[in-house]
């Protein structure tokens, strides 16, 4: 195959049901817009389904597929770093195997790539098939974060996207544990060209990512991309002193007045308070806290258990 010109990275957790498709509907693309020098980075994230019997298969009889299978379930973002580690493209594009990013888009990035942009992005024009539920706490995350983040991060974005080598490689190159990726390539910078498109509704299966997987996918977002947080901590705290102040001071002033009343109420409630505010503060250092303890680990993001290619099995990455 010689230099290869394109790289995708498809993250695939429990996709059985839409992997075959996805093959053919992503080759397709391939071939139309690079022709042969490509390979198709397919990334088992743990599945406990027959996800991974289905790569080896499709590794097996298609030689630019390849596929790689993660110990265990490390998460969507892990398993697209995954990816990237083993992806040698002179470009990569990065997409969800559900077919909710339609791959026929990627000749029309290309094209824009050839036009001098470092990343192209997809941006949802609009989004069918998801509950409005996810559409209303999606739009409320982008603009939280956009008001907290010194970084832009442009709004209905996935991580649908084309990425040149340099990219790829600066992004590599970033070793942080809680990792929003799309956060990260903004931060990159360079030219970054945003392509409209309209995101279909899951082909098959059922969506990977539970309230409890979103929620902790936006504290990533949060506290990688901003530390307002722990400044509003300090701001709770000031205010909590100075309303304590003012307190003090009016029991001190009916003291003096003779008024010794044996209010143990109030007295209760100013405790709750108080300690309900502690507690805040104290919860937002433990979220950073967490956060460093984990980085000063150094550990590996990620574990790969096979690369299997062209019908050939690799125990470990050929880097
Ligand atoms: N995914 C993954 N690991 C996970 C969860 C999801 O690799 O722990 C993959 C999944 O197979 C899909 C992509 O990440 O290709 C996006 O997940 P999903 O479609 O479930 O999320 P949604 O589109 O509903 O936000
Ligand atoms: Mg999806």
């Amino acid at each position: 195959m010689g230099e290869i010109r394109l790289s995708v990275v498809a993250p695939c957790y429990n996709e059985e049901a839409v992997l075959r498709d996805f093959h053919r509907r992503m080759s397709a693309a391939c071939l139309a817009a690079c022709g042969d020098s490509h390979e198709i980075v397919l990334v088992d994230d743990g599945s406990s389904d027959r996800t991974w019997p289905l790569i080896e298969e499709l590794a097996d009889a298609d030689p630019h597929i390849v596929g790689v299978r993660l110990f265990r379930n490390h998460g969507h973002q892990l398993a697209v770093t995954a990816g990237l580690s083993i992806a040698k493209g002179s470009r990569v594009l990065l997409i969800d195997a559900d077919l909710q990013d339609p791959p026929e888009l990627l000749p029309q990035m290309m094209q824009i790539m050839d036009g001098g942009a470092d990343v192209v992005y997809g941006q949802r024009a609009s989004r069918s098939g998801e509950t409005a539920f996810k559409l209303a706490t999606a739009s409320l995350f982008y603009r939280m974060l956009n008001r907290l983040s010194a970084v832009p991060i442009p709004r209905d974005t996935g991580d649908f996207r084309l990425m040149n080598r340099t990219v790829v490689d600066i992004l590599r190159g970033m070793p942080e544990q809680h990792r929003f990726i799309r956060g990260m390539v903004s931060w990159i910078g360079g030219r970054q060209v945003a392509m409209p498109y309209a995101r279909e509704p899951r082909f098959a299966g059922t969506t990977k990512y539970p309230l409890r997987k979103m929620v902790s996918f936006a504290t990533d977002a949060l506290t990688s991309f901003s530390t307002v947080p722990l400044q509003l901590a300090v701001w709770l705290g000031l205010m909590s002193a100075v309303f304590a102040f003012l307190i003090l001071t009016y029991a001190v002033v009916q003291w003096m007045l003779g008024n010794v009343v044996p209010g143990w109420a109030s007295s209760l409630v100013a405790i709750s308070f108080f300690s309900g505010v502690q507690l805040v503060v104290m919860g937002v250092f433990g979220e950073y806290l967490g956060r460093v303890v984990q980085e000063v680990k150094r550990r590996p993001l990620f574990t790969i258990a096979a690369i299997r290619q062209a019908g050939v099995s690799t125990p470990l990455p050929a880097d």
